[in-house]
């Protein structure tokens, strides 16, 4: 196999090298205090390895190899995001199966307690307890929820999820929500389970994870007609992910008029490729320097402070 060659599929040095420079120079340049990403996992060890050894088979999954480039201890991990000035980000979690989300959800209250800096999160999936596990999180301080429907495989407008969208819409709290059909489609994935949620919870404040890739376009339409609805940039526009779900040429300008409603997120540690790679992406957009700001730091810091005090 000659993918195992890509440029971009190395693994990166411990050593601070000059694409580590690059990010703390870019929101340097800007005038920005640092960055803040919506987009970040943490998970218990071994769940974190069970995600790797996924990404691991990508060959057979996605149809490319994927080689993860921060795979160290959560330590290191934590490191290199305070190294890049990455000031605020939550520890984005999610089950796969059933009886799993309550004890993710226990695990990201203790990981937020000790680290100031990670947002406390939850996560669910659809079964009977949902709505129970959920309010018990919200109660404990979690203001930031992960749903991933196409990992989950549930349909979010499962009847058993209905009095969880209503509690986070309720309380404020933030859903970062993958539904996009990427990087490969899920039953329940794509505008229209989701949209449908929305529709029915007008006042839900979610960010759509990697701008809805690949129905970017549709996912841009929901963030123009929903006061509430943002965009993550998560892997969007890097040479990667360009090759799987590029993003449409034509849809570029409509990124400069959501420019209050994307904010940045990376998938950090998963990606095959470093940190510095997602935010010469957005630079290369050629949107400009206001348009930086408000990503990196302005739109996502909004979102902040508006979420339920802990
Ligand atoms: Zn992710």
């Amino acid at each position: 196999m000659t993918e195992g060659a890509d440029d971009e599929g190395q693994r990166v040095p411990t050593v601070p090298t000059a694409d580590d420079e690059y990010v703390v120079e870019l929101w340097r340049s800007l005038g920005l205090p640092g960055l803040m990403d919506l987009h970040v996992h943490f998970m218990p060890h071994r769940v974190m390895e069970a995600v790797w050894a996924f990404f691991d088979d990508a060959a057979r999954h996605y149809g490319r190899t994927w080689p993860v480039a921060y795979r160290e201890a959560a330590e290191a991990r934590l490191a290199r995001l305070r190294g890049w000035g990455v000031r605020v980000f939550p520890s984005l979690l999610y089950p796969h199966k059933p009886g799993m989300a309550e004890g993710l959800n226990d695990w990201a209250g203790s990981f937020a307690a000790d680290h100031p800096d990670v947002l406390r999160t939850a996560t669910f999936f659809a079964e009977p307890a949902a709505a129970r596990y959920v309010a018990d999180a919200l109660a404990a301080g979690a203001v930031v929820v992960k749903a991933h429907l196409q990992v989950g495989g549930y349909d979010p407008r499962d009847a058993q999820l209905d009095d969880v969208w209503g509690q986070l819409a309720e309380a404020g709290t933030l859903a970062v929500v993958h539904c996009g059909s990427g990087p490969v489609p899920g039953r329940f994935t794509g505008p229209g389970p989701f949209g449908e949620v929305l529709a029915r919870h007008p006042g839900l404040r979610v960010v759509i994870a990697h701008l809805g890739a690949p129905e970017f376009e549709d996912f841009l339409d929901l963030a123009e007609a929903r006061d509430e609805v943002y965009l993550d940039t998560a892997m969007a526009f890097t040479p990667f992910f360009n090759r799987i779900h590029p993003f449409p040429e034509r849809a570029i300008p409509r990124l400069r008029s959501l420019q209050h409603k994307i904010v940045l997120g990376s998938d950090f540690p998963n990606t095959p490729y470093t940190y510095a790679t997602q935010l010469r992406a957005l630079d290369d957009l050629g949107l400009g320097k206001d348009w930086m700001r408000a990503v990196l730091w302005d739109n996502p810091a909004r979102l902040v402070a508006r979420l339920p005090v802990a």
